[in-house]
């Protein structure tokens, strides 16, 4: 069986959408992933993980 490979978690900055890969810390087996601590671009702290994130241009137009 072929393991599975894990994806870096990526984060979305809330405030002008730039994208990070995640830092790693930790053990090869305990490893986890965080966020930057500010966007390098706007210094704004806020992130979300990309699963949850959904850019609001792929849902323009359904209303219309
Ligand atoms: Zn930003």
């Amino acid at each position: 069986m072929a393991h599975a490979i894990e994806r870096p978690e990526q984060y979305v900055c809330l405030n002008c959408q730039v994208i990070y890969a995640a830092s790693v810390t930790g053990e090869e087996e305990k490893h986890h992933f965080h966020p930057p601590s500010g966007c390098a671009v706007c210094g704004d702290p806020e992130f979300v993980q990309i699963e949850s994130y959904i850019p609001r241009a792929l849902n323009r137009g359904e209303s219309e």
